[in-house]
């Protein structure tokens, strides 16, 4: 199928796109366009319908990737094997990196955007899921400037973010990775490549082998990704060791209650996420020692 018509926008830079947006009767007739590898099939197969869209991929200065002291930040428009492949973000936010490697297949990824997958908010995605478990912001400009939105704030509900339709995602900061932190991502798919039944993101900073911090991410469990706070409480100024990395899996599993769907019962998901914690963990925590 070919997409329903709409009248076609070409901005070169974040100002014009705005205005574009905001000019509109009503913002809600618009799509914004990255990579198109969400939108485009969406469009084709007429599940949306927008009388506009929004192509970003003319703006400039919305693919660079900068570090400015502790802060990471990579532009919305960076594609992800762009960034799957960046020395600079390897070093400082390893677990963004491998991540990516997750996510869809290398054609897919030389054309989607971090900023797209981040935006596009799928539950079952890989990079909303370690936006959360970073504590990442996403910087977006409207209107009325530019505002920064933690990821506790951003992910709302399916597909849907806390951006305005009038506003657009410019980039991701990310906090870069000290002595002591460690990372890692797990999942589990039928194939490699598909969307994941579930996944898991976790980072840890030790100091010695006791856990200063742990913050642990899931995806395709709900609506949103979500935190496991009551195992990442369970695991702060524990040894980091089987038995804590046990209980974290137990209060995050016991925490969850996904829905069955054609993929997995929810009970095969609420299994999975358990083992898939204890995993991370145990990498984690040996990256971390390593990292000292
Ligand atoms: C076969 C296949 C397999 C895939 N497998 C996976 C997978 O395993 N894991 C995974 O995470 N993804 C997967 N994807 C999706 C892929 O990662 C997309 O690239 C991603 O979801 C969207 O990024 P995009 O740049 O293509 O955005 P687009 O498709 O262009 O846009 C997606 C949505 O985000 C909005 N948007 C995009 N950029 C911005 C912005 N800067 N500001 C505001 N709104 C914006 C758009 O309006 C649209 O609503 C797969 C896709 C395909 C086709």
């Amino acid at each position: 199928m070919k997409p329903a018509s709409f009248e076609y926008w070409t901005p070169t830079s974040v100002d014009e796109a705005v205005k574009v947006l905001s000019g509109l009767d009503d913002p809600g007739d618009a799509k914004v366009m990255a990579g198109g590898q969400s939108l485009m099939p969406l469009l084709n197969l007429r599940l949306s319908q927008p009388l506009h869209v929004v192509d970003l991929n003319g703006v400039d200065g919305m693919a660079d990737i900068r570090r400015e002291g502790d802060t990471l930040t990579v532009g919305a428009m960076c594609r992800q094997r762009a960034v799957e492949r960046s020395a600079e973000v390897s070093a400082a936010a390893p677990l963004v990196v491998e991540a990516l490697g997750n996510v869809g297949h290398p054609a897919i990824r030389n054309r989607g955007t971090v900023g797209g997958s981040i935006a596009h908010a799928d539950p079952a995605a890989e990079m909303p899921a370690v936006a959360l478990c970073l504590d990442a912001e996403m910087v977006a400009q409207g209107p009325a400037g530019g505002r920064v939105i933690p990821a506790t704030e951003f992910f709302e509900g399916f597909l849907t973010t806390a951006l305005t339709e009038e506003e657009v995602l410019t980039g991701i900061r990310f906090t870069a990775d000290g002595p002591g932190s460690g990372s890692a991502f797990a999942e589990v798919a039928r194939r490699h490549g598909d969307f994941a039944m579930a996944g898991v993101a976790v980072h840890v900073r030790l100091d010695g082998d006791t856990v200063a911090q742990a913050r642990i991410a899931v995806s395709g469990v709900g609506l949103t990704p979500v935190r496991a706070t009551g195992a990442e409480s369970s695991l702060r100024g524990a040894t980091a060791a089987e038995d804590a990395f046990a209980a974290a899996a137990a209060a995050t599993s016991s925490a969850l209650r996904p829905a069955t769907d054609l993929h997995a019962s929810g009970a095969y998901r609420t299994h999975v996420v358990g083992v898939l914690v204890r995993r991370a963990l145990r990498t984690a925590t040996d990256r971390a020692r390593g990292n000292r």
